[in-house]
């Protein structure tokens, strides 16, 4: 796989700190498993990560916590 952004490098398996934040709440996933690339550090999540990622991040909407930092993926090694 090639990175579609700069289209030199190769997103290779990563884990990363996504940031997400809507109505004045932050909400902070940990070790989230993505691939990044190895030259413009561009990240790409699978479909069923992504969808975890927003799951979690509305039920802290719906909260109406200021802040949370979730940490819900499991290692992929
Ligand atoms: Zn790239």
């Amino acid at each position: 796989m090639i990175c579609l952004t700069c289209k030199v490098g190769t997103p290779r398996p990563a884990t990363t700190t996504v940031l997400l934040e809507k109505n004045g709440s932050l909400v902070i996933l940990k070790d989230v498993p993505a691939r990044i690339c190895d030259n413009c550090g561009e990240k790409y999540f699978d479909s069923e990560v992504t969808e975890q990622i927003l799951e979690e991040a509305e039920s802290v909407y719906r909260k109406g916590a200021e802040l949370e930092i979730i940490k819900i993926f499991k290692s992929a090694a």
